[in-house]
């Protein structure tokens, strides 16, 4: 029959809501095929983290043909850029966070959440092992393992302490709400304390000495909030300890906010001490001890010591154990991070997302990728490409790896060009110059960076990825594969920079955004309030925010130490 011999059926068995397709068009739909008596099992998806990317992708996931599971030892997302805030009180800890079930329940999937902690992933078996978080840990029994299908790891980074003695033991982190929660009680603790009429002068002046390490934005800002903290509240409550109170904050490169603009680095440092923060740069912390903290200037023969009362240490981020141990089983050594490839898949392991802070996207393998795209464009043209040809090849380079596109985008675009400019002749680019200048650029490349905007990014790109999985498997999308045939199902994972703030305290807030445009002052506060109001997970967190804000504006800081 000549339209049996036009039927092509496909059936899939994943979890959309079609299921088989003749010549593209649906043939039964899922109900049906369930209707049918067809058992159709529904894809397991564990998602390991409720950070920025955790959350992020359990918020975009639309498909309601998925099982859920979450894991994570808190069962809460945390708004991570008001966390310096919640240190001073300006901002309460409750108004950061949105409890991860309020988030799945106006879900249309079936999603189960459990507070623990994975510890091990078996990607042979697929399946991750997992013991309840510290709150509710009664003992090893109560182990248990969660099957997958496909497993989303978001478990974020842990602070690195570049193995600095003392650090875990004396110094506070700012990482999580806890760690936000416990510096606000130390900061008035040092002050009560100082206040006590049987403390030394010289011990005084020790408590009321604040450290911060790290000039990155976290150091920057939480150093700001204090200075704003200790000038606008505490000094009208204790004013007797006003001349006590120094801040330091010491970073071992050159500049602080080094990954800015130039303006806002120099503005950023002029500001600091006009304020009488007291920045040293060049200066290395070799060790903390229980009152001092040990510092290396650049060239110096010997530590110097600097007595303190609180150090807060934010020197960047490190791995967690479980995915160093992850790195170690998959044949990922030396690694600081999950590599991943441009989907976010984990290169060698089945139904393995990474994203966020544990994985960055491979770079490695670039030029390898870039010799095949040469391969192919090349084809019998015996080393030169036309400008068209050219053009189209920095398109597909462009297309798989946006970090080529942000950094032609970058200053060093001119350069670029000139290299390019003086190997092309007569409208022909020689090969094997370009790639040379190519290699630059590689070898020049940066990681993506560790930050919110690139994790939510991923988040809601993998979701999108899983909500259309069927269609794309009928139709994909993606640039042609360089080893093998055919298409990818997804285009790659591309971030979009959409400009970064540094607050820097007095009301004044420095910001680059996207096109290297950098506005600096009060006005760029009032930017900032309103870019993370609106970039708050929900309208609850919203209203407490603006709540906290306005309380502060009319009454100033609390200062209760609860
Ligand atoms: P996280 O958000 O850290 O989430 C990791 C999740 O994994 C958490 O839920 C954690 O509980 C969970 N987890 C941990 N261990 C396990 C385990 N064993 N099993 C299961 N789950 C686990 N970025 C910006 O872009 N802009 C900013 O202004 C900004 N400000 C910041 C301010 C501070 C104080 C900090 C600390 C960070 C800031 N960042 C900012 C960076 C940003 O917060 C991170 O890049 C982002 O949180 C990374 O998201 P993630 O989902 O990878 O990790």
């Amino acid at each position: 029959c000549p339209h049996l011999t036009k039927l092509l059926v496909v059936v899939t068995a994943s979890g959309g809501g079609l299921i088989a397709y003749s010549e593209g068009k649906p043939l039964v739909t899922r109900a049906a095929y369930a209707d049918a008596g067809n058992e159709e099992r529904k894809k397991k998806v564990v998602v390991l983290g409720t950070g920025w990317a955790g959350t992020s992708f359990l918020k975009s996931l639309k498909d309601p043909n998925y099982e859920i599971q979450v894991v994570s030892p808190r069962n809460y997302f945390a708004f991570t850029p008001l966390l310096p805030s919640v240190t001073c009180g300006s901002v309460e800890a409750r108004s950061v966070v949105e409890p991860i079930r309020n988030i799945v329940k106006k879900k249309k999937y079936d999603a189960e959440f459990r507070e623990a902690e994975c510890y091990k992933i078996d990607t042979q078996n697929k399946k991750v092992i997992c013991k309840p978080g510290q709150a509710n840990s009664l003992g090893k029994s109560e182990e248990f393992t969660v099957d997958y299908d496909y497993l989303v790891i978001a478990m974020g980074a842990r602070s690195n302490t570049f193995n600095t003695p003392g650090v875990v033991e004396h110094a506070h982190f700012l990482k999580e709400v806890e760690d936000a929660q416990r510096i606000r009680r130390s900061v008035i603790d040092c002050f009560e304390r100082a206040n006590l009429p049987s403390i030394s002068e010289e011990e005084r002046k020790r408590i009321l000495h604040f450290v911060i390490v790290g000039g990155g934005p976290t150091g920057v800002e939480f150093a700001a909030e204090l200075h704003d903290f200790v000038n606008k509240d505490l000094t009208r409550l204790y004013p007797a300890l006003k001349k006590y109170v120094r801040i330091t904050l010491l970073e071992a490169g050159d500049h602080i906010l080094n990954m800015f603009d130039k303006r806002i680095t120099e503005f950023a440092e002029e500001k600091f001490q006009r304020d009488g923060i007291n920045l040293k740069t060049g200066s290395m912390v070799v060790k903390v001890s229980d009152k001092e903290i040990f510092t290396k200037a650049r060239g110096a023969a010997s530590p110097e010591a600097t007595p303190y009362g609180m150090v807060v240490w934010s020197t960047g981020i490190g791995t967690r154990p479980v995915i160093m141990d992850f790195m170690k089983q998959i044949g990922q050594i030396n690694r600081r991070v999950l590599a991943t490839d441009e989907w976010l898949r984990v290169e060698g392991c089945d139904g393995v997302y990474a994203l966020g802070d544990c994985a960055t996207i491979n770079q490695r393998r670039v030029m390898e990728d870039i010799d095949d795209i040469f391969g192919k464009a090349d084809k019998n043209k015996g080393g030169h490409l036309s400008a068209a040809d050219f053009n189209e090849v920095i398109n597909d380079i462009c297309e798989r790896y946006p970090q080529v596109e942000i950094y032609l985008k970058r200053k060093q675009l001119k350069n670029f060009i000139q290299l390019l400019k003086t190997s092309a002749e007569d409208d022909e680019l020689d090969i094997e110059k370009f790639k040379k200048a190519l290699s630059e650029v590689d070898s020049q490349m940066k990681n993506l960076p560790a930050t919110a905007q690139v994790a939510a990014q991923q988040g809601a790109y993998l979701a999108d990825c899983f909500n259309r999985m069927e269609i794309c498997e009928r139709d994909p999308e993606g640039p042609m594969r360089f080893r093998g045939s055919g298409r990818h199902r997804f285009h790659p994972f591309r971030y979009k920079h959409l400009g970064q703030f540094a607050p820097l305290g007095g009301e004044q807030t420095a910001a680059q955004l996207p096109g290297d445009w950098v506005s600096i002052g009060y006005s760029t506060q009032w930017l900032w309030y309103s870019v993370y109001v609106s970039k708050l997970v929900s309208w609850r967190t919203r209203m407490l925010v603006i709540g906290d804000w306005s309380r502060r504006f009319i009454f100033g800081r609390d200062s209760s130490r609860i």
